[in-house]
């Protein structure tokens, strides 16, 4: 059709209709605007001195609309003028690395970013004709996730607890284990204070996660569309990566501070209050943002974007109105308890409460093997442990099943920002299933924990591989384990035999 229009009909710009309005007020990050009489939700606007908003609603009157920008340079009066577009954010390769704001521009101080697209913020989800069902993992690198709460490529997984319990290491920790996994992962951070983002950046960067990440900040001092927009904008730049076939992990910490500012910003623009304040399209806010993950079908490139949405409670409270939205839109929640933080069992993942519905399916093997009772076998320890309180002496059966309960619980705890590779896994937990690791003293079981990795490399050089590439328990590998813990006891004994203190 194109071809065969004349030449000079084809040199002739497209028009482009535009409305002119005029700022009636502007407090708190929202200009209400007047003449803008056909705009529409999500339309982009520009004021007069450059600045550019979106029109988030109207009335009869006014639209509102969110500044992007700095509002102490908009004045009462200034000229407003509409663009026939929809928001959209820069996305692109050339983003990896790189640390952006709200709504996409770099705060890194290392010059702008080029392009490679420009996608809508609140782009539309993939529909179910275009996705597939969820069968690879996504390894974290904690024990207790990739055991007991696995999660899958394009899996929707949120992590939920009170304030300092860990939730934001968790997310960080499933970020650095990615690293030679070929997966891109997004970190958002939305509303927190942008000295606790830095020192987690520092902390990335040690890691040499930066390869493979973008951060998308807006801290609490940043304008409140810039916080609103955020996540948003952060999903935008992973479905850039999801639609070239690549598969994606992106965290979002956290979801309540991002609630509050949209309350904030609903209050502003004097929309009805509905339970505790927020307005009545808040669900709307968060499911529109959680049905963007998923995995593509192959004819699309076969790309996945996991979400790890963080959200905080309240006491433990996991009813209230934000959280229980959140856990309902999600595909499992891993649930952290201030009680079992403080008791030292770090991550301090409850495992009643902690459940993703992905589940074993996307398991390895050789995980699904050895990870199988561990849940049943943790839960009958804790509850013994509940009981044993009241009574003094125990039978023999019952203290050698408190012992095995106790040695489980020394091997899932575990440091931040140390992920574990998945054959180090393999081998603690084969070891457990063994029942070799019950003689350990608490001090000796940390020390296998830490040594039997390399002692096991130093052993055998090709078995790390073998257990990495096929992630299967085969009479091979099962037999070249067992050698390498009759070596690993033989060596503990000789050294308790010359009284090495960290032994015993
Ligand atoms: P906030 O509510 O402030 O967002 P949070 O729930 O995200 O907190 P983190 O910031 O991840 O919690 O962690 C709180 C503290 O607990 C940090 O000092 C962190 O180093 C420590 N911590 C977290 N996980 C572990 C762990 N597995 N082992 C030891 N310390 C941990
Ligand atoms: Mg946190």
């Amino acid at each position: 059709m194109e071809s065969s229009k004349p030449e000079t009909i084809k040199n002739i710009p497209t028009l482009e209709v535009k409305e002119v309005g005029y700022v009636r007020e502007v407090k708190k990050g929202i200009a209400k605007v007047k003449g803008l009489l056909s705009c529409i939700y999500g339309q982009l606007v520009e004021f007069e001195n450059g600045i550019k908003g979106m029109v988030v609603g109207f009335n009869l009157r006014e639209a509102q609309v969110i500044v992007l920008g700095e509002e102490r340079r908009i004045n009462v009066g200034d000229k407003v003028v509409t663009f026939s577009e929809f928001f959209r954010v820069p996305v692109g390769d050339n983003f990896l690395g790189r640390i952006v704001n709200g709504i996409g521009e770099p705060i890194d101080g290392k010059g702008s970013i080029i392009a490679s697209d420009y996608y809508p913020v609140f782009k539309e989800a993939p529909g179910v004709m275009a996705r597939e069902p969820i069968t690879e993992p996504l390894l974290t690198g904690i024990k207790v996730l990739d055991f007991m709460i696995p999660i899958g490529k394009g899996q929707r997984e949120l992590i939920i607890g009170d304030r300092q319990v860990g939730k934001t290491s968790i997310a960080l920790d499933a970020v650095i284990n990615q690293k030679g996994r070929n997966v891109i992962c997004i970190y958002c951070w939305t509303g927190g204070s942008h000295t606790a983002f830095e020192s987690f950046m520092h902390r990335l960067k040690e890691k040499g996660v930066f390869p493979y990440l973008v951060a998308v900040c807006s801290s609490a001092a940043s304008p409140p569309a810039e916080q609103y927009l955020c996540p948003y904008v952060a999903a935008s730049i992973g479905e850039y990566f999801m639609c070239k076939g690549k598969d994606v992990l992106v965290v979002f910490d956290d979801l309540t501070k991002h609630a509050w500012i949209y309350r904030q910003m609903s209050l502003l623009l004097e929309r009805a209050p509905g339970r505790e304040a927020y307005p009545g399209d808040i669900f709307y806010l968060h499911s529109q943002l959680m049905e963007r993950a998923g995995r593509l079908k192959a004819e699309l490139g076969g790309g996945t974007m996991t979400f790890l949405p963080i959200v905080e409670t309240l006491q433990g409270d996991i009813t209230g109105y934000i959280q229980s939205n959140l856990v309902s839109m999600t595909d499992g929640q891993i649930y952290l308890n201030t009680g079992l933080f403080h008791e030292g069992f770090r991550p301090a993942i409850d495992l009643g409460l902690s459940v993703s519905r992905i589940g074993s399916r996307v398991q390895c093997p050789a995980i699904k093997e050895l990870g199988k009772s561990l849940r049943l076998e943790y839960a009958r320890y804790r509850e013994m442990l509940r009981l044993t309180k009241l009574r003094t002496r125990l039978s023999e059966e019952a203290l050698e099943r408190m012992k095995r309960g106790q040695t489980l619980e020394g091997i899932l705890t575990q440091d931040n920002f140390f992920p574990l590779q998945l054959s180090e896994e393999i081998i603690l937990f084969y070891a457990y299933q063994r029942k070799i690791l019950e003689v350990l003293t608490p001090p000796a079981l940390e020390k296998f924990k830490s040594d039997i990795f390399d002692f096991t490399k130093h052993l055998q050089p090709r078995l790390i591989e073998t257990i990495e590439k096929k992630g299967e328990l085969t009479a091979e590998v099962t037999t070249a384990l067992e050698g390498v813990f009759v070596e690993y006891f033989k060596k503990l004994k000789r050294a308790r035999a010359r009284g090495d203190a960290a032994a015993s």
